[in-house]
């Protein structure tokens, strides 16, 4: 048997439950099909929950604001915990290049609103207690940045959709997409069929082979990137914090770490040789790294006690920049993937985007804005964006 719906979202991850969250709130019957066994179980629980609206393209910081505004008072307006915790973002710089690059970065920042501010050592050093200070510069902080718990905020986005009337079914993977006379009719799965005038693929790091499904090259690309937690202790550390050096053992591009609302500090590094792949086995280089490259910036955290680590992807667009688009030739097709490393903290502002684009075929952000979110869009500037 055939069930109809009016939009049908594929992934049930950190934007594939957002949009339909959105598309519920316009009124729509909305299908999400997930092939895992719950929302929110793919890249989008590898994240460590950074949401910032500080970055260098101007639809990413546009996206992130939206969202933003959603986590900071999702609690007072709607009455859930979503695990959010003010604090800001904290780049601290040691070298003169780290220092000018950050500080370029204001001017375009704050047109846009954001509030972001370069501070002195001292500044630094008291958001980041026992940070290394010599050689510090200095840095930019962005104090309405914050954290989220990726656990929580899919789990939550997706019971108020529910609500709305939202459906979701897991371990239904789409095997098909139904495209009839340029128009996209539905999709069929490993249980059914399902026909929707709208779908939206928001599929994460399987995005490339739906693209094939679809007939339709989706340059999306994952990464893998590890990431670990503590046990926790008392609170002392406000921001999230990212170190651009390089880092002692020259193995790593960056380092990124935080102090969750349960007192856990929550870590990563990009490695400097990407893993291209999905391989989601953790490393035994992972973690010594880690180590040292934590000890080097605040010597103190050598007493943390590591409870475990993971490996999770970041689905890669070739300029770094995501997709969220319709597509020319198959009406009714939204495009919400290529996240890259920032897809937890676009959900909701790519959620808001993808209901749009779907239902009055145009984009809420500025043309400006928006022309980088395009699926049509040339790719081969390569990754140009300054803070990724
Ligand atoms: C270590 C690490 C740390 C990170 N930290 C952050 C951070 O702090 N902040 C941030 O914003 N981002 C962070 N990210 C990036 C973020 O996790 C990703 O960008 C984001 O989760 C991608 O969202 P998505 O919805 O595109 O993919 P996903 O969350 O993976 O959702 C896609 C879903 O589609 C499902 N699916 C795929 N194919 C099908 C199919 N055919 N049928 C049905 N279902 C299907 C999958 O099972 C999956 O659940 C981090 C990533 C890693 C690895």
């Amino acid at each position: 048997m055939t069930e109809t719906f009016d939009a049908i979202v594929v992934g049930g991850g950190s934007v594939g439950v957002p949009s339909a969250y959105s598309l519920a709130k316009r009124g729509l019957k909305v299908l999400v099909l997930e092939r895992r066994s719950a929302v929110g179980q793919g890249e989008n629980k590898a994240a460590i929950g950074g949401v910032r609206a500080t970055h260098s393209d101007p639809a990413k910081i546009l996206l992130c604001t939206r969202s933003l505004e959603a986590v900071s008072t999702w609690k007072q307006v709607h009455g859930d915990d979503i695990g959010w915790k003010p604090g800001g973002y904290c780049f601290p710089a040691y070298s003169e290049a780290v220092e000018s690059t950050l500080q370029g970065l204001l001017p375009k920042q704050r047109a846009f609103g954001l509030v972001n501010d370069y501070v002195d050592a001292d500044a630094v050093a008291e958001l980041i207690p026992g940070i290394v200070r010599e050689g510090l510069r200095g840095g930019t902080y962005s104090p309405n940045d914050g954290q989220v718990s990726p656990l929580l905020l899919p789990v939550i986005l997706m019971r108020h959709a529910e609500r709305m009337g939202a459906q979701l079914r897991v371990h239904e993977q789409v095997t098909e997409y139904l495209v009839e006379a340029g128009a996209i009719r539905g999709v069929v799965t490993n249980q059914g069929r399902y026909e929707a005038p709208i779908v939206v693929l928001a599929t994460g790091s399987d995005a490339a082979r739906d693209g094939q499904l679809l007939g339709i090259p989706i340059p999306v690309t994952p990464d893998s990137h590890e990431a670990g937690i503590t046990a926790p202790v008392e609170p002392f550390l406000a921001p999230l914090v990212v170190d651009l050096r390089p880092g002692p053992e020259n193995k790593t591009v960056n380092f990124y770490f935080g102090q969750n609302h349960e007192g856990q500090i929550i870590f990563c590094y990009t490695p400097k040789d990407l893993f291209v792949g999905t391989n989601r086995e953790s490393l035994s280089e992972f973690l010594p790294t880690l180590a040292a490259r934590m000890i080097s910036l605040v010597p103190r955290l050598k007493h943390l006690l590591v409870r475990r680590v993971w490996r999770g992807c970041y689905p890669m667009t070739p300029d770094g920049v995501p997709i969220v688009s319709n597509v020319d030739g198959i009406r009714g097709l939204t495009l919400a993937v290529g996240m890259c490393g920032q897809g937890f903290m676009l959900g909701i502002g790519v959620g808001e985007e993808v209901a749009s684009l779907a239902l009055e075929g145009k984009y809420l952000l500025p043309k400006e804005a928006s022309d980088t979110l395009r699926f049509e869009r040339d790719y081969s500037s390569g990754k140009k964006e300054a803070l990724k």
